[in-house]
């Protein structure tokens, strides 16, 4: 197989949350990722959503790379058998390396670490310190709530109209597929 042609960063929950959808959710963006040829990075623990993903993603013959800090190697059970994996000693340096190492960021159905993330690559797309695309997989309306109150945000006078447009909401993964595929770079 051709080396990946675009990195792909998620960003989702360490826990499968109550609905069967969620875990069944990251395994379809896991095989997509593979079949798309796009290299996962993520959080390169064992454990929930993120789990799901790397597991089916590697199932599928996909590249992996994993990005944990130290402190976290034993709770979030660091995967062996991932493509890359690199040991942070910080949370701070593992987001910068994963996403420094990505094209695009999606993130799937999480908690607080999620929204974490999502909010720290969003509010540096905020002052122009990236351009990279920022999309939500929005299955069963989960991050409908955010959205909400990202617009309340807005209605409130607290962010510029502008900030709606920093991020792309897909319904399902073969809407986020189609939307990676038109804001990646150099894909055919
Ligand atoms: P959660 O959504 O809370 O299950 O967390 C998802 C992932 O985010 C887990 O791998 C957490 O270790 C990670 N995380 C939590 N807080 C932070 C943080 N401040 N910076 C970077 N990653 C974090």
């Amino acid at each position: 197989m051709p080396s990946p042609s675009a990195s792909v960063c998620l960003f989702c929950g360490s826990r499968e949350g109550h609905d069967p959808a969620h875990p069944a959710l990251a395994r379809a963006f896991g095989q997509m990722l593979a079949r798309e040829n796009w290299r996962l990075v993520y959080g390169a623990g064992d454990v929930g959503l993120m789990g799901e993903a790397a597991r089916a993603a590697q199932t599928a013959g996909g590249v992996t790379f994993g990005v944990i800090p130290r402190h976290l190697m034993r709770r979030e059970v660091a995967r062996s058998g991932l493509s890359t994996l690199v040991i942070t000693e910080t949370m701070h340096e593992r987001k910068k390396v994963m996403f420094t190492n990505s094209d695009a960021a999606v993130v799937l159905p999480g908690g607080a670490g999620t929204l974490d993330e999502f909010f720290e690559v969003l509010t540096w797309a905020q002052i122009g310190l990236h351009e990279k695309p920022i999309l939500l997989l929005d299955s069963g309306g989960f991050w409908q709530p955010l959205v909400a109150l990202l617009d309340h945000v807005i209605a409130q006078g607290f962010a510029d109209p502008s900030l709606r447009e920093l991020f792309v909401v897909t319904k399902d993964v073969p809407a986020l597929a189609d939307e990676l595929r038109r804001r990646l770079p150099h894909q055919a």
